[in-house]
């Protein structure tokens, strides 16, 4: 019996099963879906069995056992293995990364290095001997001295001491020590009455022991409960009167929070309507997918909340998809109000361990709905009802890194699997989905009102250029200004909204509002720090930086940037009583920082709550009056073909957390080019002829949804190797691709080196190109089997999130 084995050897060029005996032992229980340990090479690996099969074609001398079988029940389902497949094809990745993205991090291989001494004869150096301590094997750790590495290394090539990869077996599972009591009385009268009277203490153990015949304790209560030692209890144990138990428990991150049951709302007539459409096509097992637009609050929650409620009724599960900075304790409690003990949380802010035990609920069917990011697209769940994804329009639902996936095509994969409907939710749905949608791709449903018929935010547009004029220079308007100090001195609350990319980099006159743009593209042009040059990212134009505007002639011309540290800074000078909070990627990197701020804001602890895009999600506090967002061109001029529809999203999203509850909410938005229709219609909350304007210039441009677009990006330590291997693709994709197809590039990235390696990319425009999939596959092959030794790196992105 042989066994097909995808090994975990990181960018190994060739991307296929190796086989490998399965000796007699594991041979009833082994199943493809198992992860074994097995020789590699001169190692020792993790891998993952892909099938099981009679024959193989390795000649017997060559043929290696598999070494050890980690899992007795498979942690892959059959479904997993065939989206595998899927996955691989469809995003140009290895089978091994399509593999291991599906499972918990605690299920992935962890190496150690063993450090071992083969010839003892010899004499060790001081510093090697005292590694050893005595011992013949240690763990070498990656951080010892430069020095010691260079002399084990010497060691290990005389053959004084060799050196070993092994598979590290951490068991994840938590268990408890339960102590079971005897639950024979009688048996426990004679021990106790056979204990001397000097060990009073075990006679009191035993004497209480009597009245808890049979019942089971955990250990450590046990010992606090009687006052009692270690000692005592073991003694007690041997003479019979209690035995030892481990026991597996859950770790459960929530343990601390009470969660409150919360009954339904009567749905109002949309919610209805959205609803009944949902339940038509789950009745009929339909693989259809539903967008389901509507504007923020207007209960788009409780149509996913009642539709869930309907699949738990007939036994399905529900994958609930938020984007992580969603995920906040006020948005999966609304989950577990409703659903209680059946609903498992999947979000980073969870340990490893953590993690495991909520995917092993999930996979041993103890839980039945799971609401998670991304990744808990792939819950192991094994009879799906339905699957949601929530601000369906958000970048990050799309992976970085291999295997460069969208959450939305898994998603869609999994239903057809499961002939399950997917819910696509947004008040700003992207432009792809709502042409779908349009299109009858996907099936169009629309919430316009809340449900209590709140009026959405008044929403005023500052133009930052008459400030200027009127000579302001802070980066507070007069009004933004003016409005805090109300605030204040009412006791409400207020977010300030800064872009991430605060230190974005586009050069912008700041008496016209004019940011300079490529003469080719109509897409801004991107300043490069270094060689003090702006650069269009899409068809490699450059110029010098301008020193006059190329409008009005000023000198005011400069590239734009302001951080959250900045504008603090700024508040404590102008609103010296403003208690601030700020929420940043600098204040949020110690795990549950994030839930730490929000609680204290929810709190009432700080006034300002001043941060980047994490704040415009999610929110949901009644004293928040006003938001302000100090830059909305930050997003507008993006070097993206998405940034009007980014800015757009952006400004609907933070307007949406003002005035939720009773107070009248004020949204103010301070800009350059307050003209620019993204502004324009996203103050008037109007998402459908943003859509129309939109799509006009997409058209003309020939951007998506109008095109699909892949983005190939090479690097390499030399910068003319760059160069070189980025034109020997551009040129390979030119002749292999029909003419119809644009190949934009290549030219360097607008963050040229990274890491000491140079960048640069090229883009591929198209609009039907039936052989995209095996040119870029043989592309890959060439990359793999060729240019990798020469320590090229190449990444290919179908459909990326952003260029
Ligand atoms: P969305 O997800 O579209 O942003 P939510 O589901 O958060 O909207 O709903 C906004 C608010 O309206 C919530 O406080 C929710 O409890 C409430 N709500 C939703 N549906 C109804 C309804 N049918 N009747 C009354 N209140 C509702
Ligand atoms: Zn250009
Ligand atoms: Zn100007």
């Amino acid at each position: 019996m042989f066994a097909e084995v995808i090994v975990d050897v990181a960018a190994y060029p060739i991307d296929r099963p190796f086989d490998y005996a399965v000796p007699e032992k594991f041979q009833t229980i082994i199943e493809s879906g198992s992860r074994v340990k097995v020789p590699f090479g001169n190692r020792q690996v993790l891998g993952f069995v892909t099938a099981i099969k009679s024959e193989t074609d390795v000649p017997v001398e060559k043929q290696k056992p598999v070494g050890e079988l980690l899992d007795i029940e498979p942690v892959l389902t059959q479904e997993m293995l065939e989206m595998t497949k899927w996955l691989r094809r469809h995003t140009l990745c290895y089978e091994i990364d399509a593999l291991q993205v599906m499972l918990p991090s605690a299920l992935r291989a962890k190496y150690e290095k063993i450090l071992e001494i083969v010839d003892h004869n010899f004499e060790l150096p001081q510093s090697i001997q005292a590694m050893f301590q005595q011992k013949d094997r240690v763990e070498l750790k990656v951080d010892e001295s430069k020095e010691l590495l260079t002399t084990i290394k010497k060691l290990i090539k005389e053959n004084i001491l060799a050196l070993e990869t092994v598979v590290k077996q951490k068991t994840a599972v938590k268990k408890v020590r339960m102590i079971l009591i005897e639950s024979d009385v009688k048996k426990l009268q004679e021990i106790h009455l056979n204990i001397s009277n000097q060990a009073k203490k075990q006679k009191d153990v035993v004497k209480w022991m009597m009245n808890y015949a049979g019942t089971r304790i955990v250990s450590t209560d046990l010992l606090k409960r009687l006052n009692t030692s270690n000692a005592v209890l073991q003694a007690v144990m041997e003479k019979g009167a209690a035995t030892l138990e481990l026991e597996e428990v859950y770790r459960d991150p929530y343990a601390d929070r009470t969660i409150n049951v919360s009954a339904k709302h009567s749905l109002t007539n949309e919610q209805h309507l959205a609803l009944s459409e949902i339940i038509f096509s789950y009745d009929k097992h339909e693989a259809k997918t539903f967008l389901l637009h509507g504007i923020t609050g207007s209960g788009k929650t409780e149509v996913y909340l009642q539709a869930i409620e309907r699949a738990l009724h007939d036994q399905k599960e529900a994958i609930v998809l938020v984007p992580e900075i969603s995920l906040t304790p006020q948005m999966t409690n609304r989950f577990k109000e409703r659903f209680g003990s059946l609903v498992a949380v999947l979000h980073s802010g969870l340990s490893t361990g953590e993690k495991y035990d909520e995917w092993r609920k999930i996979k041993r069917g103890e839980v039945k709905v799971v609401v998670g990011a991304r990744s808990a697209v792939f819950a192991p769940f094994q009879n799906i009802g339905l699957i949601i994804l929530d601000e369906e329009h958000e970048g990050t639902y799309k992976q970085d890194d291999s295997p460069r996936y969208h959450a939305r095509d898994v998603a869609i994969w999994r239903s057809e699997y499961h002939h399950c409907p997917v819910i696509l939710g947004s008040a700003t749905p992207s432009l792809e989905s709502y042409a779908r949608a349009k299109k009858g791709n996907y099936s169009l449903l629309t919430l316009t009102k809340r449900p209590r018929d709140q009026a959405l935010p008044e929403v005023s547009v500052i133009d930052m250029r008459e400030q200027l004029k009127n000579g302001n220079r802070s980066m507070f308007s007069l009004e933004l200004a003016e409005s805090i100090r109300r605030r204040l001195d009412k006791q409400e609350q207020m977010v300030l909204f800064l872009n991430r990319r605060g230190h974005s980099s586009f050069v912008l006159c700041r008496d016209c509002g004019t940011v300079v743009e490529c003469p080719n593209c109509d897409i801004s042009m991107t300043y490069h720090r270094h060689q003090e040059r702006i650069k269009c990212h899409y068809c490699g134009e450059e110029s010098q930086v301008p020193n006059i505007c190329p409008e009005c002639k000023s000198d005011h011309i400069r590239f734009f940037g302001t951080g959250t540290q900045k504008v603090e800074e700024e508040i404590a000078r102008l609103f010296p009583t403003a208690r601030v909070l700020r929420m940043d990627v600098d204040t949020t990197r110690k795990k549950g920082s994030h839930e730490h701020i929000l609680k204290l804001f929810g709190d009432g602890k700080a006034d300002i709550l001043l941060g980047t895009q994490m704040i415009a999600k999610g929110l949901d506090f009644p004293n928040i009056t006003l938001v302000g967002v100090l830059s909305a061109d930050t997003t507008l001029h993006l070097a993206d073909f998405r940034a009007a529809e980014k800015t757009f999203q952006l400004l609907t999203q933070v307007s949406g957390r003002a005035g939720r509850h009773d107070k009248e909410g004020q949204v103010i938005v301070q800009t350059y080019t307050p003209e620019h229709y993204a502004i324009q219609f996203a103050k008037h909350h109007d998402f459908v002829p943003f859509y129309n304007q939109e799509m006009v210039n997409r058209k003309q441009f020939a951007y998506p949804p109008y095109t699909f677009v892949a983005f190939i990006q090479i690097t390499h330590e030399d910068v003319l190797m760059t160069a070189e291997y980025a034109h020997k693709t551009a040129n390979w994709l030119r002749e292999n691709l029909s003419n119809s197809t644009e190949i934009i590039g290549p030219t360097a990235s607008s963050i040229s080196r990274v890491q000491n390696r140079y960048r640069y990319q090229c883009l591929i425009k198209y609009k039907k190109e039936p052989t995209l999939p095996e040119v870029l596959q043989q592309l890959t092959r060439i990359y793999r089997t060729d240019w990798m030794k020469k320590g090229i790196l190449m990444s290919i992105d179908l459909n990326p999130s952003s260029i």
